[in-house]
């Protein structure tokens, strides 16, 4: 069986406490390879390296470090098919969404931040005559990188690039239930002339590997993405260390549909936006609010179309929806449905586990599922299900879907669709989030500013916001 390795100063290695965990193939539900149940001693070793190499790696020619990312990009471009297996078998996720979404993304962090090292400039204020400040904007030392498993290199990359083009030395922890890609991602580093130490990747388990990231004193920053409640743990033990952090955490998004909107378009992207990944992500929008001359229509039309979604094996092309990624997780969504359900909610669509034929009989697969009939704060509408579950409700007014849309602890994105520009202005406005998308979804430039508000995280990453958090400005002021 095959056996991934912690990836410290250059070489890949085995943990040093010699234990592994098991690697599960969600499509089929059986242990496929091992992965290194990593702990403390292995946080230590690769601290070690990543503070050898931080001195160089930081003053070598941003051209220089870009040449390497970069590098590193054309790699992961060149490895598509075999990348985009690997998450798929890793994950769950059809493999046709790992190769045109997922793995081209990582190649995508790689290049912006690669480039956009070579744009970030800093500024200068000048006071009166002959005083002139000037801010120096300095890599800090070791960042400590920690990924969730719905998006895995997709978002893994998305912290290490920029902290990596920013001349910080990194200390990176996927998450054990999908570390595959990441393993890989060591290999390429290797090939493309990643210095020893600079980027080093420790499997394990979140409250050994993580945890020891997080309390480590020589790691002044973290770049965590997960959630809610793991970010409010890795808060309490990294604030008073007085370390930078960035939490990109749970969401429970509003998907605002008003009747004038473009009804087929709306239909296609709802579609996506409610059951992509099997609806691990994060963005996916799980709160569908329709205003009540379209309710019907759209509900017919919706459940229709959510009915011909095929939830088949992930390596089939014709699959729309793979597994969910662990057994844990499919008992977590279906406990929701049962909950929506003890809440008063009609199943409309799905609702049940799918099982498939042959090797894939004890694979964790769940029907698309929508469910209507509930009022905007019960739990199946407050708390975060990040599955193939969404809600139907129904509106009278702008005012009155902004305060239902705004209920939640939640605050990262948002959709809305409508023809009338004063009003997709209007509620994009009022809505608490850190991201609102008006007739699309999940459209990104990697320039804009990404993340949530309320409990939905702290900070923005994404273009040169992240090249500033991986930073320290220093003002510097003359009087010459
Ligand atoms: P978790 O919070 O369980 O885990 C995220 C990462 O943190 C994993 O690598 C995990 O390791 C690690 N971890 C767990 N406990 C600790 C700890 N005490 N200290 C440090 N690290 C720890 O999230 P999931 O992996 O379940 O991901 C799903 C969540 O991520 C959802 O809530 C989703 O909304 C959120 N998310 C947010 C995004 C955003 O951009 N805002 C994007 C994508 C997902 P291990 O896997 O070993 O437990």
């Amino acid at each position: 069986m095959f056996t991934i390795k912690n990836y410290i100063n250059g070489g890949l290695v085995e943990p040093k406490g010699g234990t592994y965990l098991d690697n599960f193939n969600p499509a089929t539900g059986q242990v496929y390879s091992k992965i290194p149940d990593s702990d403390r001693a292995d946080v230590e070793q690769a601290v070690a390296a990543a503070k050898a190499a931080f001195p160089s790696w930081s003053r070598i020619p941003k051209e220089a470090r870009s040449k390497i990312l970069a590098k590193v990009a054309d790699l992961i471009e060149a490895n598509l098919d075999k990348l985009a297996l690997a998450e798929s078998t890793d994950n769950g996720k059809p493999v046709s969404l790992a190769k045109n979404v997922d793995i081209p993304r990582a190649a995508a962090n790689f290049n912006f931040f690669a480039t956009a090292i070579l744009h970030y400039a800093s500024e200068s204020h000048a006071m009166e005559k002959g005083v002139i400040n000037y801010t120096l904007r300095e890599p800090i030392g070791i960042a400590g990188c920690i990924s969730p498993w719905n998006l895995p290199l997709y978002l893994f990359t998305w912290k290490i690039a920029p902290a990596l083009a920013a001349g910080n030395t990194v200390i990176a922890k996927p998450s054990e239930v999908t570390p595959m890609t990441a393993y890989l991602l060591s290999e390429l580093c290797i090939e493309a002339g990643v210095p020893p130490g600079v980027l080093n990747i420790i499997h394990g388990l979140g409250n050994k590997v993580g945890a020891s990231i997080t309390a480590h004193p020589d790691i002044p920053m973290i770049s965590f993405t997960g959630g809610t409640e793991t970010g409010a743990e890795i808060a309490r033990i990294a604030a008073p260390m007085f370390k930078k952090l960035s939490l990109e955490l749970g969401g429970k998004n509003p998907n605002i549909i008003f009747a004038n909107c473009n009804f087929d378009k709306m239909l296609k992207t709802t579609l996506k936006s409610s059951f992509s990944n099997q609806g691990e992500i994060c963005l996916c929008g799980s709160r569908i609010f329709i205003e009540k001359p379209l309710y019907e229509k759209f509900k017919s039309a919706f459940v229709a179309a959510t009915q011909l979604l095929k939830v088949g094996d992930p390596l089939n092309k014709d699959s729309d929806m793979g597994a969910i990624v662990s057994e844990a997780h499919t008992e977590k969504i279906m406990s929701y449905i049962e909950l929506a359900k003890e809440e008063g909610g009609t199943v409309l669509a799905g609702g049940k586990r799918v099982t498939l034929p042959g090797e894939h009989q004890n694979g964790w697969y769940i029907e698309p599922t929508i469910i209507e009939g509930l009022g905007h704060e019960c739990r199946t509408n407050q708390e975060e299900i990040f599955g193939p579950v969404v809600t139907l409700i129904p509106f009278d007014s702008e005012d009155e879907v902004i305060e239902m849309a705004n209920s939640t602890r939640y605050g990262l994105s948002a959709t809305i669709w409508t023809n009338n520009l004063q009003t997709a202005h209007q509620v994009a406005n009022h809505l608490h989030v850190g991201i609102a998308w008006i007739n699309c979804w999940l459209l990104r430039d990697l320039r804009t500013p990404f993340g949530g508000s309320k409990s939905s995280g702290v900070g923005r990453e994404g273009g040169f916001e992240a090249l500033s958090f991986f930073t320290e400005p220093k003002n510097v002021c003359i009087n010459y």
